[in-house]
């Protein structure tokens, strides 16, 4: 059957990539439709029920000023919030927030529902109207067919999914739902390149059945922080603390005696596994020499005794994960209500795609999300927001939108996707944009938030709260610029008392502010009323602070711009190469970039990798 409404856009999928890349296009004024499996899914969170962390929040705190929903559900869902890296500078600070899972999923389907232009459908795609090499449309696995100028896929780690716990496997999306073959056997017969990948979960654990008293407990930061720019602390439902638990002896004997039972090492499982969430039985090896690992024990909701192990996800048999988790300080007496499993899914290289996210196969046809190759939600609502804006532009015959390097984390990922492509789960760190100091998650809105209005993605509410809040930055920083102390005064006295030392000459307040022992607080008081918006405020203090370093950051740009062409020998051994990680040294082997642009254009390898690589080839000479 044709279903009678054409669509500007279809969405399949409603994951994170999905609800992003269906509200940004419905945003923008296109008719779209979300077709996802499940509406009762839609924005689950497939493993842990976290959002944010680092080089993960800049994201979030992107997809928000952009006028996407993630930073808002996270304000609305987050039982526990922190600041990671508070003592070090603010271009590696990152929120983290633990969220209710069920709270967190309401508010995207909340969004969703009330979202004008937009209407949800619940079935699988089974098939894509093609006509040549251009995309018309969708068909579902009962025979309704969709039409429309777009088409964005999101299916996450649905196409051919399959299962593993222990040795026994089943077909899944994850665990509960169903896998999409169809979809992935249609999509195998496009000129795609195809390959699997892998990643797992850790077993819940049932709180009633555990004993707090010996764990350490890890409260949320006071303040609480706040992930939206239109967030505030009233949104957040009641906060509770996570604990840590920690692995030992037995636990890595327990693993170490079982690993012939592991799909991942007893061969069984091809797709390659995140790095940077490697399972249990993953990290016991690798670290063999370390005799304890930390767990953090996080709940995954207020109206539930479920609690999410964060740190032993694994793909061992049930009765190894109960002996791993009882083997651990206050989980003895633990009681599993759900098992970990491994999940293995196709993706495609994302080098077939452009940066808009179309694909080079197929007109029309947009992948967001871990379909590319990336892990993480946050990873995922970034790729989403922007297929589903190109999608919407598309149907409407614009230009293809995307930001650059230095403009956004969005741009990084996006490049490094499609310009190297990925052979292990893709996760973005501070590390993997060179510009990290002008890139920071305190600045997202005041970087992106004037294109995402003239992109129509930003609405009349955010638009005010932005325009009002870069009209007081630029004011207060002007004010303190204008602002003077005289030596001997009794502002001058009060720094005096603050910093030890006299003031020798005359200063502006803004030139104190970028002392390291001064602060906002310190400071603007001095001369006339400080603001009262906390934002404002921290934003005049990083302005202040960071433009020497960033100023610095830029030599060091234009100096690695003029190496850009500098050799590098078919024959360097970069095992020899002293201070660069093993993962970079791995990397740069594999690859064996002929330049040092090359070199410093592959993921991971970051701008103070090439200053060394630079200096190994001076050394050499
Ligand atoms: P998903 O969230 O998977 O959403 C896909 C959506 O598409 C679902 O709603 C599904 O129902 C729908 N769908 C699929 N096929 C069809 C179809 N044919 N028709 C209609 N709808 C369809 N990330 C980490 O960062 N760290 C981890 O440790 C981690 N562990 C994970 C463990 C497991 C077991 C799983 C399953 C995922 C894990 N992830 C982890 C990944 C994280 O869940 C994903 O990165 C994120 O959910 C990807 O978002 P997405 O929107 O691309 O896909």
């Amino acid at each position: 059957m044709e279903y009678p409404d054409r669509f500007d856009v279809i969405v399949i999928g409603g994951g994170h990539a999905g609800t992003e890349a269906a509200l940004a296009s419905a945003r923008m004024g296109c008719q779209t439709l979300l077709l996802t499996h499940n509406i009762e899914t839609l924005g689950q969170m497939s493993c842990n029920p976290a959002i944010g962390g680092i080089g993960k929040s800049h994201l979030v705190k992107e997809i928000d000023a952009l006028g996407g929903a993630m930073g808002l559900a996270t304000d609305l869902g987050g039982i526990q919030f922190r600041v990671l890296n508070a003592r070090k500078g603010p271009a590696v600070r990152a929120t983290r927030a633990q969220a209710d899972r069920v709270r967190y999923k309401a508010a995207i389907r909340g969004m969703l529902e009330n979202a004008p232009n937009l209407t949800i459908f619940q079935q699988a795609a089974g098939d894509l109207i093609v006509d040549g090499d251009t995309v018309r449309g969708v068909v579902t696995e009962t025979g309704i067919r969709f039409r429309a100028e777009t088409v964005v896929l999101c299916t996450g780690t649905f196409l051919g999914g399959v299962i593993h716990i222990g040795l026994e496997q089943s077909r899944g999306g994850r665990a509960g739902d169903p896998p999409s073959n169809a979809l992935a056997n249609r999509l195998r017969e496009l000129p795609f390149r195809v390959d699997r990948l892998k990643t797992g979960t850790p077993p819940r654990l049932d709180a009633k059945s555990v004993d707090f008293s010996v764990l350490e407990e890890q409260p949320g930061d006071t303040p609480t922080p706040v992930m939206s720019f239109l967030g505030n602390r009233e949104m957040h439902p009641r906060q509770v603390s996570c604990h840590i638990a920690h692995t030992n002896e037995r636990t890595h004997e327990i693993i170490f005696a079982n690993l012939d039972r592991s799909p991942m090492y007893s061969g069984v499982i091809e797709g390659v596994g995140p790095r940077y969430c490697p399972s249990i039985e993953d990290k016991v090896h690798r670290f063999a020499d370390k005799a304890s690992h930390q767990v953090f024990i996080e709940p995954e909701g207020l109206d539930t005794h479920e609690l999410y192990p964060n740190g032993i996800s694994t793909s061992l048999p049930f009765d190894v994960q109960l002996q791993v988790v009882r083997s651990i300080k206050g989980l003895e007496n633990a009681h599993i209500t759900r098992p970990g499993y491994a999940i293995e899914y196709d993706f495609f290289d994302p080098r077939d795609l452009r940066h808009s996210l179309e694909t080079k196969f197929i007109h029309n046809l947009f992948f967001a999300g871990q379909i590319n190759g990336t892990t993480g939600y946050e990873e995922a609502g970034a790729q989403g927001l922007l297929a589903g804006l190109n999608a919407a532009r598309r149907a409407k015959g614009l230009e293809a939108w995307w930001p650059r390097r230095d403009e956004a984390y969005l741009g990084v990922l996006v490049d490094d996707l499609i310009t190297l492509g990925t052979k292990e789960p893709y996760r973005m760190f501070t590390s993997r944009a060179e510009y990290r100091l002008l890139l920071r998650e305190d600045n997202a809105d005041l970087r992106l938030t004037e294109a995402g209005r003239e992109l129509g993605l930003v609405d009349d509410a955010r638009w005010a709260a932005f325009s009002v809040k870069r009209e007081a930055i630029e004011r207060e920083s002007a004010r303190l610029k204008a602002s003077w102390v005289q030596p001997g005064s009794p502002a001058a006295e009060a720094i005096e008392v603050r910093t030890g030392k006299p003031l020798a000459r005359e200063y502006s307040l803004l030139d104190l502010l970028k002392r390291p022992e001064l602060g906002y607080a310190d400071v603007a008081h001095l001369a006339g009323e400080p603001v009262n918006d906390e934002a404002v405020a921290e934003q005049v203090q990083i302005q202040a602070k960071y433009q020497g370093y960033i100023d610095r950051q830029q030599d060091e740009i234009d100096k690695l711009k003029r190496h850009e062409a500098t050799p590098l020998p078919a024959d360097l051994d970069y095992a020899q190469v002293e201070g660069l990680s093993h993962e970079i040294r791995q990397k740069l082997a594999e690859a064996r970039p002929e330049t040092l642009a090359q070199a410093s254009r592959i993921s991971g390898v970051t701008p103070a990798a090439v200053s060394i690589l630079l200096i190994h080839l001076k050394k050499r000479r």
